[in-house]
């Protein structure tokens, strides 16, 4: 190990994405000692829609974090596409950022070392130990070990923390294909393009460059081939220089039993997560980041476990909310008309999807929405 490396630490994390750079902030606020380990070399780069939400980027605030305007692309709500039809909303409040994930990770991880993390990148994990964990095969000692390392997780599976039987099958797995074009963003909103058997977002990321996803069930279908099906969004790409090459990357929705057993704690994408279609995968990393910050400090890893439960509801909801319109066409063509002709009901929504209102509201909307829908 390095020189001048201490032999003990009150928090070892496995994988320094925005997960783990975001509960060693939190970690480090209580005073705690806390080393990174990621196998990766930094800025690191993942196939991700690229969009951080209001919430998001207020979760990021609470952990010291803004994000810098010169990195970064404000947008100011959502528009839906779907065969012709187009329906918009804007955020209730707060800011909305595209921002490449490199952006992302280099403020990160910048602010992590500021508040006094040790990073070691390049450094892949290679096991746990009764004492910590083997960082290429050398002991690291620490109090408690926290898994951060993605969708994949290794850490998940050497805690015993991986889901049996029929959710490990994982029947809602969907394959994401991401790649950046230079051009001026056309529209101030994150666009969702709703096609036959797949969705392809569109996220503003600078004044000249624009982050495509596409997200889908089929493992072979690529952005290529898919954007044959978007003819409106095929030609606002068409002359645009390709800015990245293409990079894939699996998502689902998946909630765990257990995220922790003994001293092995798991947070962000490594703890479950939900679909990329509702692009809050981010903002979710760094609402249980802050909780496992105050239970890494008080030991009380049920109190996190219950609270990581609670916070994952809402937005598992929508992911299923969503998949279910992706999959009945008929359905989708319905719920458009009608956010088209009350946008009211589409704004209700966004802000459910971003936490704003009450139990009240949402189950307000819910009606309101049910009922446009059998008036359509
Ligand atoms: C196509 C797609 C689009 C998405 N779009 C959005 C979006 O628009 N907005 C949004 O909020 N979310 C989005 N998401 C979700 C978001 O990308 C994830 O929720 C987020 O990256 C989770 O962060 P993480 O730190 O948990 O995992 P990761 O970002 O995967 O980071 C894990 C880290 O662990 C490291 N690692 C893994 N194994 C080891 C090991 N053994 N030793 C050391 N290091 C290790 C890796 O190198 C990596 O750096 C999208 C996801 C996909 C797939």
């Amino acid at each position: 190990m390095v020189s001048g490396f201490p032999n003990s630490w009150d928090v070892f994390i496995v994988g320094g994405g925005p997960a783990g750079l975001a509960t060693a902030i939190a970690a480090r606020r209580h005073g705690l000692s806390v080393v990174v380990a990621d196998g990766a070399v930094p800025p690191i780069d993942k196939p991700c829609g690229e969009g951080l939400m209001p919430d998001g980027v207020e979760a990021l605030h609470h952990l010291g974090i803004s994000i810098p305007e010169s990195d970064a692309y404000p947008f100011r709500g959502i528009r839906f596409v779907s065969d012709g039809t187009k329906a918009e909303a804007g955020f209730p409040r707060g800011a909305a950022y595209g921002i490449r994930r490199t952006h992302l990770h280099r403020v990160m991880a910048d602010h992590a070392a500021a508040c006094g993390v040790r990073l070691l990148w390049q450094a892949a994990v290679t096991g746990l130990h009764p004492e910590g964990a083997l960082v290429a095969g050398e002991l690291v000692r620490a109090r408690w070990i926290v898994g951060a390392d993605g969708t994949g997780s290794l850490v998940r599976g050497w805690a015993n923390l991986d889901p049996r039987g029929k959710t490990a099958q994982n029947k809602n797995l969907r394959f994401a294909f991401r790649r950046h074009y230079r051009v001026a963003p056309w529209t101030g909103f994150m666009e969702l393009h709703w096609g036959r058997h797949c969705q392809i977002y569109v996220t503003p990321v600078s004044d000249e460059e624009v982050c495509v996803a596409l997200i889908s069930s089929n493992q072979k279908l690529r952005l290529e081939d898919a954007l044959g099906q978007f003819p409106e969004l095929c030609a606002r790409l068409a002359n645009a220089e390709l800015a990245s090459t293409e990079r894939g990357a699996i998502t689902t929705t998946r909630t765990l039993r257990r995220v922790y057993r003994g001293r092995t704690v798991l947070v962000g994408d490594a703890s479950g997560g939900v679909d990329a279609i509702t692009g809050e995968g981010l903002c979710l990393s760094f609402k249980q980041a802050a909780l496992l910050g105050d239970c890494l400090a008080s030991g009380d890893m049920a109190g996190y476990q219950r609270a990581h439960r609670a916070l994952i509801r809402r937005p598992a909801l929508m992911a299923r909310m969503m998949l279910f319109i992706a999959r009945h066409s008929h359905l989708r063509q319905r719920t458009m008309q009608v956010f088209q002709s009350s946008p009211r009901s589409f704004a209700g929504m966004l802000a459910m999807h971003v936490g704003e209102g009450s139990a009240r509201d949402y189950v307000s909307n819910g009606i309101a929405l049910g009922w446009e829908l059998l008036k359509a």
